[in-house]
């Protein structure tokens, strides 16, 4: 059986016009790796429970726990997380969940992480991993997103970048800020060009389950090994 936890929102911060980021405070938390997930479950006062699986969005921090919420139009656990919610509330989480889309900085070699929308949340909890850590291999991050207005994590993201082995780029699949040299659309083989070479490198693929299939096969084709690539749909 699992167990589950009691966790109290303490902060919400906006990412986008329907992307937020959530903090809970889960006392006894054991900690987790950068991919991991969690399962939150809401009990309404008649009795009935929905749960739906959230990414952790940033390394272990004692009993801090930080998810990233997109709001699914006419979803039932998203929109009332996202926004509804108080501040102070709890609901309940399980986990730590997953083990196979998961990556420790003592894992050596140039990483290479494919985001699609709010599929970014768990690779910034790999991207934070690995600003703290004392490695300066390569770390890239390819964000497709619709436009400048749904970019998530814009500030630290930024700040990440002027790190000398991170590179942020973000692909607009809808419309690009003005002077943007690349076109406008989904990712292409031509994005993964110059990227860290494949032989050694991890990548990591989250967002929609199309997107991840489509960046699956440019990876593929483009010459990574199957056996490094790991991919996580939300559906
Ligand atoms: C491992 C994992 C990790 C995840 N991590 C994240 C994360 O970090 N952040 C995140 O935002 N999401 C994440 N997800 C997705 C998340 O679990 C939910 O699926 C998502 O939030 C939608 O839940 P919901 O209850 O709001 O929508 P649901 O009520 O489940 O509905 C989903 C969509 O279907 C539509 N729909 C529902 N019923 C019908 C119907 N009868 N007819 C037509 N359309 C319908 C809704 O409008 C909505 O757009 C993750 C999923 C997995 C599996």
């Amino acid at each position: 059986m699992r167990g589950w936890r009691r966790a109290r929102l303490t902060g919400r911060t906006k990412q986008t016009a329907t992307g937020r980021t959530l903090v809970f405070e889960v006392p006894r938390w054991p900690g987790h790796r950068p991919g991991q997930h969690v399962d939150v479950r809401l009990t309404a006062a008649d009795g009935y429970q929905a749960v739906r699986s959230y990414s952790l969005a940033a390394p272990a921090d004692g009993e801090r726990v930080e998810l990233g919420v997109q709001a699914a139009p006419g979803g039932e656990v998203s929109p009332y997380l996202a926004d509804d919610l108080p501040v102070g509330a709890e609901v309940e989480v399980t986990g730590p969940l997953g083990g196979w889309f998961v990556w420790t900085p003592q894992e050596a070699g140039p990483l290479l992480l494919l985001a699609g929308g709010s599929g970014i949340v768990p690779l910034m909890a790999m991207v934070r991993a690995r600003l703290a850590s004392p490695s300066d291999e390569p770390c890239t991050l390819l964000h497709s997103v619709r436009s400048p207005d749904d970019v998530w994590y814009a500030a630290e993201l930024d700040a990440a970048a002027a790190a000398r082995h991170v590179r942020v780029r973000h692909l607009w699949t809808r419309a690009a800020p003005e002077g943007a040299a690349r076109p406008v659309g989904r990712l292409t083989g031509a994005d993964l060009r110059d990227l860290p070479p494949p032989a050694d490198c991890r990548c990591f693929v989250c967002g929609p389950t199309g997107f991840v299939e489509h960046a699956g096969d440019l990876l593929l084709a483009a010459g990574y090994a199957p056996g490094r690539i790991r991919t996580e749909r939300f559906g």
